[in-house]
């Protein structure tokens, strides 16, 4: 509530302007029947005929007053809607683009797409129908109770007798309905997170031929997420007719009471039939009421879990220092770290090695060793949780992230490119000249295709759908080429890449002098050439040196030179 609140107080002056003029409004309907009541029961037995068209156009006076203050308000609460919602939305990207990635891990990305979409447009739902009818049914319910008490105060007990009960079912039915709605939400994130999987594998479902499975798996859960919806939405439904029956119900009453009532002289046949019309705006609007408290209960879930994401952590920007001249390029001190701190179990643990400017370390290991992770804590994407990480002398946790991270090149494992073109994909918004991009791309080994597919102005679709994966790896080796980085990292950024082109890409890297080069990579000939290679299994460090050391002492190494080298050396 507190963030709903936050969001509306810039349109307090516009929303008072558009409640007041809902409330003329309203008021105005109000009037109404009070005012056919007097035509029918005081002007036409007395056959005043003038009168009677006086207050006939009063009557269309307040109803089309009525007309224009809804209309104005409704307006109003449509614009406040509107642009409240878009400044939510826009912060609440601003902070999902900060948040640390721990806290990504924990909302998991189709939760955090269902945050930003369905739970804002819930809020925006809210926040519109609070100042359409939110004023609207208060004012019908107050004011419709004090004039039907001043028209007959004893057919106004019978309905001050039903609102108990009406109100009671309201609560019961509620208190069912609104849990299997918030379930009704988690099940649109499970259909979500299913459709996202789907789109980002579709290649392998289809080489694999699960395209059925994942049929049969969406279906699974597009049936849940229906029948969650539909049990939702029916014991919501049960309100209406059950409310209409008391509606009706009770209007019988008034008129079996109220015959009774004109016949015996207490009344007039014309406060009757008032009575009957407030009667039905009184219990229309307690209907509009359990309706407005349903819809505010929704987004009020939806506002809870959208504050859960405001108030996650972010990456804290320090001015930090700046690195220690003569330090080493990287040290890591005695690293552990574990993604899940309940597992009990390390991811990487007592990670020690120390890596000289200008020097190139290879990272070798299974999938799962360790090797990513090793990568992510050096960009302070996650803190360890022992040791520490230095980047040219300083911890990492001192540097701000900004001299930590423009310091270092990086192409991730999976990452991938953009929509736009080649050169785009390269600079990435930053300012680099284009010789800059151009020697990139030839240090990458990109030119030769580049060239083909129209220069750097050439189109990259969605994804790099149209490069093969060699080339999109070359494209995004060429981007952390760029901007003069002292520290350069791939990722299994050239598994995809032949052993001719690998090599040249090595080649042209040793005439970075000025970089400190990480490659990590599963084929020992992407790494036997560094100056010093770690060896790493269920994230620990098995052994470190140079090639010809490793086949010394590591027993690990020599088995994947054994595998990969067919038994030699490799020198
Ligand atoms: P590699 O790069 O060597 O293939 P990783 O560093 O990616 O290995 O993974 C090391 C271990 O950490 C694996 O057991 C993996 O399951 C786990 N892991 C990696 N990323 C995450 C994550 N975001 N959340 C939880 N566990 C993770």
């Amino acid at each position: 509530m507190e963030l709903i609140k936050h969001y509306l107080k810039p349109y307090v002056r516009r929303m008072i302007l558009g409640m007041s003029f809902k409330m003329a409004g309203t008021v105005m309907e109000l009037l109404l029947p009070g005012l056919l009541a007097y035509i029918l029961d005081t002007l036409i037995p007395a056959r005043n005929r003038n009168g009677v068209f006086a207050y006939g156009g009063l009557m269309i006076l307040c109803a089309l007053l009525a007309w224009v203050g809804n209309v104005g308000a409704n307006r109003a609460a449509a614009s406040v809607a509107r642009d409240s919602v878009r400044t939510l939305r826009h912060d609440l990207f601003g902070k999902i683009t900060r948040l640390r990635a721990a806290e990504i891990d924990r909302f998991t990305p189709p939760s955090l797409i269902s945050r930003m979409s369905t739970d804002t447009y819930y809020v925006y739902r809210m926040v519109g129908m609070v100042q359409r009818i939110g004023i609207r049914a208060p004012i019908l319910l107050l004011g419709g109770i004090i004039i039907t008490m001043t028209l007959d105060a004893a057919l106004s007990g019978l309905l001050l007798a039903l609102m108990p009960v009406m109100g009671l079912t309201v609560y019961l039915i509620s208190r069912r309905g609104v849990p299997l709605f918030t379930q009704s939400q988690e099940h649109i994130d499970r259909l979500t997170r299913i459709v996202r999987e789907n789109l980002t594998g579709s290649r392998i479902i289809r080489a694999l031929c699960k395209t059925g499975d994942e049929k049969e798996r969406f279906r699974r859960a597009n049936e849940a997420a229906a029948q969650s919806e539909v049990r939702a939405a029916s014991t919501m439904a049960v309100n209406g007719p059950v409310m209409s029956l008391i509606l009706n119900l009770g209007l019988v009453l008034v008129v079996f009471v109220g015959a009774r009532r004109v016949m015996a002289g207490h009344t007039e046949p014309g406060v009757i039939i008032a009575f009957l019309s407030y009667f039905t705006i009184i219990l229309n609007a307690m209907l509009t009421i359990t309706r407005i408290l349903t819809m505010y209960s929704k987004a009020l879930a939806s506002a809870g879990r959208i504050q859960e994401v405001m108030e996650a952590g972010e990456e804290e920007e320090n001015a930090g220092p700046e690195g220690i001249p003569g330090a080493p390029a990287v040290r890591f001190d005695h690293v552990s770290f574990a993604y899940n701190k309940e597992s009990g179990q390390k991811d990487v643990s007592d990670l020690c090695f120390t890596l000289e400017k200008g020097q190139h370390l290879g990272i070798l290991g299974p999938t799962g060793s360790g090797k990513s992770t090793l990568i992510r804590l050096l960009l302070r994407l996650y803190d360890a949780d022992e040791g520490t990480v230095y980047v040219e002398g300083r911890d990492v946790r001192e540097l701000s992230m900004e001299t930590l991270r423009s310091g270092i090149g990086v192409v991730f494992q999976n990452d991938t490119v953009f929509r736009g073109t080649l050169g785009d994909n390269v600079t990435l918004g930053r300012a680099i000249s284009m010789e800059e991009v151009e020697r990139a791309l030839r240090d990458a080994q990109a030119w030769t295709f580049v060239e083909e597919k129209g220069g750097v102005d050439g189109e990259v679709v969605s994804r790099g759908h149209n490069l093969s994966g060699g080339q999109q790896q070359r494209l995004m080796i060429a981007r952390a080429l760029c901007g003069g980085r002292k520290i350069l990292i791939l990722d299994d950024a050239t598994s995809a890449l032949d052993y001719r082109t690998e090599a040249a890409l090595r080649s042209r890297l040793r005439q970075y002098t000025e970089s400190t080069v990480i490659i990590i990579a599963q084929r020992i000939s992407a790494v036997m050439h560094c100056d010093n290679i770690l060896v790493m299994e269920d994230g620990e460090i098995r052994g470190q040196g140079t090639h010809s050391e490793l086949m010394r002492d590591c027993a690990l190494y020599r088995e994947i030179a054994a595998l990969q080298l067919g038994g030699e050396d490799g020198q």
